[in-house]
């Protein structure tokens, strides 16, 4: 038997014995979870606000530890390899499996929201969905941060950013700042918002060029200001409103990209001719799309400091109170990572 974190429906948590998993089949490896990262979708399975959610669940979709186990077909990683894993688990059959698009794939399964999670003792992947990180390179705690970070590296792709591009990112939680991260890695010039003064700071200090608080300023000022008057080439929204999306439409250059990262239901108000006369691409950017290995890339030539963006730790027992921490304590908290 293992612990495990348990949502059993919302606001009920709880920390639960249940059986270990075991290797069935020739690809499993178990892995003896060192960290996980919490997500603001965790936070809505808790909160009963994330519509994808089914329960009983075990929660948890960013995380990574020590392999313990391998099935006898398992070639590419080893008995004690720290390992990052990635949550998109796809069909390879579907048309979007087949065109190159797995993290759409029709049937996609994430772990941690439909099916049991990496917020236990122990969890079961395949060999697939195990990235080896090289253990001199990096804390291994941050292996939980590998996900987020490839969040970051897929609304780069879908934004074809690229050296030179003014980009802005609405947005300076967890996810905003690991897309400023890898659009800085790239050669990008990045301009982030949000409403918080500490979020900012933590946006300067972690790379991004220009930062407004939109409560301050204007925001269509500003980013006058630093586009010269033509709008923006690149608009990445991790701010995800019904408003935020026509904001960006009316910011972003002729000839734009808008990556919107929104899994809200509510409609923005856009008028056609917004995207048709400026040729604008507005493209979904959901989960990643076989981004680990780029993201352990950069994790080991130092280019994204998840150093800094891991704020807070919890033993994993304490799930509760880093739940709420993330609910309460926006000012202070980027990713809280809890420890198994
Ligand atoms: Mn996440």
């Amino acid at each position: 038997m293992m612990k495990a974190i348990i949502v059993n429906k919302p606001f009920e948590v709880e920390i639960k014995e249940v059986p270990k998993p075991e290797i069935n089949d020739g690809n499993d490896i178990i892995i003896k979870v060192l960290a996980g990262g919490i997500c603001g979708s965790d936070v809505g399975i808790y909160n009963g606000t994330n519509s994808l959610a089914t329960y009983p669940r075990i929660i948890g979709h960013e995380f990574g530890g020590i392999i313990e186990a391998v099935g006898d077909r398992v070639t590419n990683v080893k008995v004690g390899d720290l390992v990052a894993v990635d949550n998109v688990n796809s069909c390879g059959r579907c048309y979007a499996c087949l065109t190159g698009h797995h993290n759409v794939c029709s049937t996609v399964e994430v772990t941690g929201v439909h099916r049991d999670g990496g917020f236990a003792e122990y969890v079961k992947t395949t060999e697939e969905n195990a990235y080896k990180v090289n253990k001199d390179h990096i804390n291994p705690f941050h292996v939980a941060l590998v996900e987020p970070y490839s969040i970051g590296v897929e609304a780069n792709e879908r934004g074809r950013i690229t050296k030179g591009d003014k980009v802005l990112v609405m947005g300076s939680g967890p996810i905003g700042i690991a897309v400023m991260q890898v659009a800085k890695s790239r050669g990008a010039e990045v301009m982030m918002t949000d409403l918080v003064n500490t979020r900012l700071e933590r946006a300067m200090d972690m790379g991004a060029d220009k930062v407004v608080n939109v409560l301050e300023e204007s925001l269509t000022d500003v980013v006058s200001e630093f586009t010269n008057g033509e709008g923006l080439p690149v608009i990445v929204d991790s701010v995800c409103t019904p408003r935020s999306l026509e904001e960006a439409l009316e910011l972003v250059s002729p000839a734009g990209r808008i990556v919107s990262l929104g899994t809200g239901n509510k409609p923005s108000a856009i008028p056609q001719v917004a995207f048709t006369k400026k040729g604008v691409d507005v493209v979904g950017s959901r989960l990643n799309n076989y981004r680990f290995p780029h993201v352990i890339e950069l994790l080991e030539s130092g280019a994204i400091t998840p150093e800094k963006m891991h704020t807070h730790t919890f033993e994993f027992t304490d799930v509760k109170e880093a739940l709420e921490e993330v609910m309460n304590n926006k000012d202070a908290v980027c990713k809280v990572v809890l420890t198994f």
